[in-house]
């Protein structure tokens, strides 16, 4: 007998488990445990924990022994609950064997339903039921899911395309229809029924060579391992990489009594969330079908209803909902909404089930939402005082953030734009993109630096990569609960499903819209919160600030440690970060005033400099940039009044300015007096084989003494000049690409220099500012203590220093990315997310060495990484004082600081 407990039961007022084990029982079996503790109406059932997968895949796909024994012991129990027996030929009860990770992963993995129908059973369920045609539905349906899950899929069969069991059977099943001239399923008869049943069975015998098991308990056991193999299917797998879940976990699995939507018009089915997930409105929001299995309403074949009459929209509006069709019903499962809100502090996606009037809950669990949706809710229920502000800022992902500051259309466009079509708004935001009509063409286009939007009749989950690399999924069929809107949702991404004026040609690549035909390669625009498919490109905008967003941003500040400041080299960028809540700028590139508009003139200058052939040359090209150079260290450091800026010496290898173009050489010859000989030996001279590692950053100045004394001078003057209008004027004055302290004590004598000349020139004693450098060698991690001597700050450039560390060139990085990220030699691009494990090391090493010489140093990141989340986690984690990253990503950065906070408390 096996020490570990590898079964835990449900049901009867009681259960074994509970909601906090989910990493053991997974999502769905903790919290039908907790339920059924609740004393909600769950079907009875028990749970075959994510150790028994775990023991299952470590020795070759067997069980330890005694499970089975256990496994008899509680569907004993669920026996004496339900009052029938599994497998007993007078009284049988049924089960359902789903999969329950400790994430959802919706639609990844396989059920089997009604499980112990045989020969020897479905005589007693006739009986019983009274309802023989229902009996062979049920029969039908699972032999369909289980020659599919569990003889073809986890029996290792690979078909031809198009050749699945699945298929075959459908195709089937369709040819009865068609030739009876059925619309749907629920028009073939008992006698339909049985016929078909034995030509699945023979054709099942035929194609997979084996005879559908006619026992209950093979039934169970082979499901049982089947839901444990989808664990490892294809589908799951590739889902997993996407949404970073471990392959370690491991799934659980749930045997739990069948119970019935579909005995007659008092049964119904249906899913829904305790609040709006796509809003957040305080409104019990969902869909039913009456006389259907859960899976009708998630397959989007039939139009669902409303549950109330509360959130009817223009598709179901004629629609009866439930609130009206079965009130009594209704007003139990509003209680029960309001009982798992309370229970869980926060919204609920619930299945449920009515059988013959009796309501059962299938599941409960925190309900996925959009960004928006779950920043209305946090503040809501915090004002609700359902949740303190610790929790209500814990329920905002950072990432989730971008979706709210989302491209949309533009409204004046929008609003003179008649829609060609309209479905169910179930992803934020607007996009536009070519059409597609498969997921793997979806993915192809991308690829190929298309933006696409993937078009299909419904989703499934073998869609997921094409899904992904769409900017925004369109469904001609589905509701608000199906797979496309699940995961759209899940990522925040624009999607619309149902919309019914569709006509989506798969198969020809064209989609039909009254007499309007649109190929494949065709631009569409969708908005996805309202639900509006237009023809064409309309123009988007940023989503506009919302005062609940601001309200929440504040509170979340009030936990963080960490500054989050901004990269930014124009005022108005500097602008719209401060809007965005930046405390600094942590970066301005000085070469960025040398590209884009308005540059043509300062670069003309800085060329002439580059380009000088005599040491006079230089010093007047030099004498003539100076002005530009100031104007603009001024123009930012005026906006940025009262916050740090900290302004970075010129840093690209110097060539990258050498002009190309035939005419820009020959006006610089000219301007310079030089023969384009002369001029070409000149770029020649400047050319580098390897000019990441060349001749750049603190180097230009070592070289070029006079091109780092402008900036200090521009600087300082600038500076002084603020000062003198009564301005708080804070730079910090960094060196990049140092390697060795004999570099920033290089430039410190210019420096020093400077600032006597300059203090001399406005008659003060001091100029005050800060000098320090950015730390992006490895070298200069591992002697930071002496770099720590003359610096008195220090910001981590982990776009180079991840380039250095890895030897990743990280321009040329996409070429074989993707193939690492495939063979999981990388979990994620590390210039994303900031590689803890090497680059972070180095980062640690040289903060601590560092603070060892100088331990109030002041640290931050200016490297990419400062505005991604799990990277800033790093960053507070190993102590430094600010982040700084792009304007769009400062509320990321601050909210994901926070939770920093929160979770990891630091002085
Ligand atoms: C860095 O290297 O991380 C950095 C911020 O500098 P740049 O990207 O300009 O090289
Ligand atoms: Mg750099």
């Amino acid at each position: 007998m096996s020490e570990t407990k590898y079964v835990y039961s449900f049901g009867g007022g009681t259960a074994d488990g509970e909601a906090k084990m989910k990493n053991l029982l997974g999502g769905k079996g903790a919290n039908l445990a907790e339920m059924a503790s609740l004393g909600i109406p769950v079907p009875a059932g028990y749970t075959l924990t994510t150790e028994l997968c775990t023991h299952f895949y470590a020795n070759g796909e067997t069980y330890p022994a005694g499970v089975e024994e256990a496994a008899d012991e509680a569907m004993a129990a669920v026996e004496k609950i339900m009052g029938s027996v599994f497998g007993d030929s007078d009284n049988p009860l049924l089960v359902s064997v789903r999969s329950g990770a400790r994430q959802s992963m919706p639609g990844m993995m396989e059920t089997v339903l009604n499980v112990g129908l045989c020969s020897s059973t479905i005589p007693g369920l006739i009986k019983k039921t009274g309802n023989p045609r229902f009996v062979y539905d049920a029969y039908r349906r699972l032999i369909m899911m289980y020659a599919d899950v569990v003889m073809e899929k986890a029996g290792g069969v690979e078909p031809k395309e198009g050749q699945g069991i699945r298929t075959q059977l459908d195709g089937m099943l369709e040819e009865v229809k068609e030739a009876k001239g059925y619309d749907s399923d629920a028009d073939l008869t008992e006698e339909d029924l049985v016929t078909l049943i034995d030509r699945f069975k023979a054709t099942i015998k035929e194609v997979l060579g084996r005879e559908f098991p006619d026992t209950a308990k093979e039934q169970l056991w082979g499901g049982i391992g089947a839901v444990f193999s989808s664990w490892n299917g294809k589908r799951a797998v590739s889902y997993r990489r996407i949404e970073n879940i471990p392959h370690e976990w491991g799934t659980a699995v749930n045997v739990q009594a069948m119970v019935f939507g579909n005995m007659g018009n008092d049964s119904a089915t249906g899913v829904a969330f305790t609040r709006n997930p796509a809003t957040g409105d305080n409104k019990f929001y969902g869909e039913w079908l009456v006389n259907a299995q859960g899976e009708d309403v998630v397959a989007g074949i039939r139009t669902p209803n409303p549950i109330n009459n509360d959130t009817k929209n223009d598709q179901n509006r004629h629609l009866p909902s439930l609130q009206e069709a079965m009130p009594d019903t209704y007003k139990q499962l509003f209680g029960i909404r309001c009982d798992l809100e309370a229970h869980y502090h926060d919204m609920q996606d619930i299945e449920f089930t009515i059988q013959e009037g009796h309501l059962w809950m299938l599941q409960t669990r925190t309900g996925k939402r959009t960004g928006t949706a779950a920043l209305n809710m946090a503040m809501d229920m915090l004002e609700e005082g359902m949740i303190d502000k610790k929790t209500a800022v814990m329920r905002v992902a950072p990432a989730q953030l971008d979706e709210l500051l989302h491209p949309i259309i533009d409204h004046v466009v929008e609003a003179a734009t008649k829609p060609i079509a309209k479905g169910l708004p179930a992803g934020p935001g607007g996009a536009f993109g070519q059409i597609v009509f498969s997921a793997d063409s979806a993915v192809e286009w991308v690829k190929k630096g298309k933006t696409v939007l993937l078009l299909r009749e419904e989703t499934n989950p073998e869609d997921v990569e094409g899904m992904r690399a769409a900017v925004g999924i369109l469904t001609g069929r589905g509701g608000m609960t199906s797979h496309a809107a699940l995961v759209a949702r899940g990522w925040g991404k624009c999607c619309i499903v149902g919309a019914a004026a569709l006509k989506i040609d798969v198969v020809n690549k064209k989609m039909t819209v009254g007499d309007k035909i649109y190929n494949e390669g065709d631009v569409l625009t969708l908005n996805g919160t309202k639900g509006l498919v237009y023809e064409g490109e309309l123009p988007m905008i940023d989503a506009t600030e919302n005062p609940r967003f601001v309200e929440f941003m504040a509170i979340a500040d009030t936990f963080r440690v960490l500054n989050v400041r901004t990269n930014a080299e124009t005022p108005e960028d500097a602008k719209v970060a401060i809007d965005f809540g930046a405390e600094g700028i942590g970066l301005f590139r000085t070469e960025h005033m040398f590209y884009g508009t308005g540059s043509e003139e300062p670069l003309f200058v800085l060329r002439k400099m580059i380009m000088a052939d005599t040491e006079q040359g230089q010093k007047d090209a030099l004498d003539e940039l100076y002005p530009f150079v100031k104007r603009d260290m001024k123009a930012t450091l005026d906006m940025m009044a009262g916050k740090p800026v900290t302004i970075r010496l010129l840093d690209p290898p110097l060539h990258e300015f050498v002009p190309v173009s035939e005419g820009e050489r020959t006006r610089l010859a000219e301007a310079l007096g030089l023969s384009m000989a002369d001029l070409d030996r000149r770029a020649d001279e400047l050319h580098e084989l390897n000019p990441m590692m060349g001749h750049r950053g603190v180097r230009l100045g070592v070289s070029n003494p006079g091109v780092s004394m402008l900036q200090f001078r521009a600087i300082l003057e600038a500076t002084q000049e603020l000062r003198n209008e009564g301005k708080e004027i804070l730079p910090e004055i960094m060196v990049p690409v140092v390697g060795m302290k004999e570099e920033l004590e290089d430039q410190l004598v210019l420096a020093k220099q400077v600032h006597a000349e300059v203090c001399a020139k406005y008659g003060v004693d001091s100029v005050e500012h800060m000098y320090g450098t950015m730390i992006e060698i490895p070298r200069a991690c591992l002697t930071a203590d002496e770099i720590a001597e003359t610096a008195d700050f220090f910001s981590f450039g982990t776009n180079d220093l991840t380039q250095m560390t890895f030897g990743f060139s990280r321009d040329d990085i996409g070429g074989f990315l993707p193939d690492y990220l495939d063979k999981k030699i990388l979990p994620e691009d590390p210039f994303q997310v900031l590689d803890r494990e090497s680059v972070g090391r180095l980062v640690e090493t040289a903060i601590e060495k560092g603070r060892s010489v100088k331990p109030g140093l002041k640290i931050g990141i200016c490297g990419e990484h400062g505005g991604e989340p799990n990277s800033v986690e790093f960053c507070h984690l190993a102590g430094m004082n600010y982040v700084s990253c792009s304007p769009f990503r400062v509320p990321v950065a601050r909210l994901a600081a926070a939770h920093a906070q929160i979770t990891y408390p630091r002085k």
